[in-house]
């Protein structure tokens, strides 16, 4: 069986909207991400932010991997 892989995207993300970063801003979002997994899913997930409005896109994207 393949690892579960999800691609999970935010407009308006209230972390990263009106800011600039040079990095992927939202660690709020994410670690909540994480746990919404766990609970509704059962399953282990790393998440790392991949597009982020901070940095110029429109939206944050965040990639999920099943970890095991
Ligand atoms: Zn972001």
């Amino acid at each position: 069986m393949e690892p579960l892989r999800a691609t999970i995207r935010i407009h308006d993300n209230f972390e990263c909207t009106y800011l600039r970063a040079v990095s992927p801003n939202s660690h709020y979002i994410r670690g909540h991400l994480v746990g919404l997994a766990k609970v509704i899913f059962g399953k282990r997930v790393e998440i790392e932010e991949t597009k982020c409005s901070a940095m110029g896109t429109s939206y944050c994207e965040f990639a999920a991997v099943e970890t095991a």
